[in-house]
């Protein structure tokens, strides 16, 4: 099986998006990510997969916390800015929630101590528990098929 065929049948599964941030003395690290899931009520813990050569990695090996902001259909911009694909350099301004930063008018922000990590072939599952939560009403951005688009009701 070829690594095309492989991305092309994942990118069949329709995802939000969420930046993923952390923060090491105050020096916050934000990154778009789309593999990210809920996993457990009781205790409350979410996943996220991080790619090994991503700077993030070794940011929440450090801090041993992050958080989630799910996106708004209008935070498109944020999503590419945070995956590297708009390039010039943004003053963004973070919202600071039990010390950890998180981006602003997302619809949900989640905050989480790392619970445990394991290693994935090349990308690392972390489990965060989760310690508080944000929510706003509002429409998610989605991610299908290697396209944005938004969920229509
Ligand atoms: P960098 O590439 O260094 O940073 C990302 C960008 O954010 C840079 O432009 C940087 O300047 C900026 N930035 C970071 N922190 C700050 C700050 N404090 N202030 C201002 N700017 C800042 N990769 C995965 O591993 N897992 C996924 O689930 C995943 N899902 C994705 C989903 C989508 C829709 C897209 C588009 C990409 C996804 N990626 C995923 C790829 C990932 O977002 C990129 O590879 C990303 O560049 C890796 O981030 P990094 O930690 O190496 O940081």
């Amino acid at each position: 099986m070829d690594d095309r065929m492989f991305r092309n049948a994942m990118g069949q599964f329709a995802t939000g998006v969420t930046v993923i941030t952390t923060a090491i003395d105050d020096e916050v690290h934000g990154m778009t990510a789309n593999a990210f899931m809920s996993v457990s009520l009781s205790p409350k813990l979410i996943s996220v997969s991080i790619d090994d050569r991503a700077q993030m990695k070794e940011k929440i090996n450090q801090s041993g916390k992050f958080s989630v902001s799910i996106l708004s259909e209008k935070q498109q911009e944020m999503s590419m800015y945070f995956a590297g694909q708009i390039k010039e350099k943004r003053d963004i301004d973070f919202k600071w929630v039990n010390g950890i930063p998180v981006l602003k008018d997302s619809l949900a922000n989640i905050i989480c101590n790392v619970y445990a990590s394991h290693q994935a072939g090349d990308h690392t599952l972390y489990i965060g528990e989760v310690i508080d939560l944000q929510l706003v009403e509002g429409t998610p951005l989605a991610f299908y098929k290697g396209k944005y688009g938004k969920i229509v009701s």
